[in-house]
């Protein structure tokens, strides 16, 4: 393990860089902070929503049954938030190392916490949105899954197959991640040469179990973080900086 405080990573930075230029199989897992770097509000930590929201009353199977208004008024606010924001230069480097190791048939997926769609309004293919997307809505009765980008969306919308409400294609809390996305993801893990994992310090849990998999199925394993984190004892190598600044420095 190494981890280098940010003005000493000059030459194992560069070894990184290197190593990754010369990579055929790549997973991307990446978190809030790199849709921080564009401004999207984070939920955890000091600045976070749930600071001044209460998860429970919002992002929660039971407080939809109780009250789907209240519920898609968030979803509304915060669609109209995310609508102002722009990918930045992490999501676009992310982008380029897609395409080159598509013309290498090389393997690459790109694993994100994020709900905002930012890496597919930035021309990722290959992603794997284990948390849903904001952009999205689900049939609570025939479960069907469309893109819906209305700002605002109409409250409640209704499903215009059975006419059951429909509430956001999110991952709340309480709720398991959907089988094809876990499949993906470890599919994902345990094929890749380098897994790279970019601002996720919120999700501790996840990131660390992702990383460990990814390790024991022979991986080598970077962290991109602004801060190290407690799955920073897994990883093979840890760079501490802002995503924007430090993705497009290693993959371009
Ligand atoms: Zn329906």
């Amino acid at each position: 393990m190494r981890i280098m405080a940010a003005m000493e990573v000059k030459q194992p930075f560069e070894e990184m860089r290197i190593r990754l230029a010369r990579t055929r199989a790549v997973t991307v897992l990446t978190g809030s902070g790199i849709s921080a770097d564009s401004g999207v509000p984070t939920f955890r930590g000091a600045d976070g929503l749930w600071n001044t929201f209460r998860a429970e009353d919002l992002a929660t199977p039971e407080a939809f049954a109780r009250d789907p208004h209240l519920v898609w008024e968030w979803y509304n606010w915060r669609r109209e938030l995310i609508a102002t924001k722009r990918p930045n230069a992490a999501h676009d480097a992310l982008v380029a190392l897609e395409r080159r190791l598509e013309s290498q048939t090389g393997r690459f997926r790109l694993i994100t916490q994020n709900v905002d769609g930012l890496h597919r309004a930035a021309g990722s293919r290959r992603v794997t949105e284990i948390h849903g997307n904001i952009w999205r809505v689900r049939c609570t009765g025939c479960g069907d899954i469309a893109d819906n980008h209305e700002i605002p969306i109409q409250i409640l919308p209704e499903c215009t197959r059975c006419h059951a409400v429909l509430r956001p294609h999110i991952v709340w809390f309480g709720e398991a991640l959907a089988e094809e996305d876990l499949r993906e993801t470890y599919e994902a893990l345990e094929s890749c040469e380098v897994f790279l994992v970019i601002g996720t310090s919120g999700m501790v849990y996840l990131a660390a179990s992702f990383a460990a998999v990814a390790k024991a199925a022979g991986a080598y394993v970077v962290e991109l973080n602004l801060e190290t984190t407690p799955s920073t004892h897994v990883v093979d190598c840890s760079f501490q900086g802002r995503a924007k600044d430090l993705v497009p420095a290693l993959l371009g």
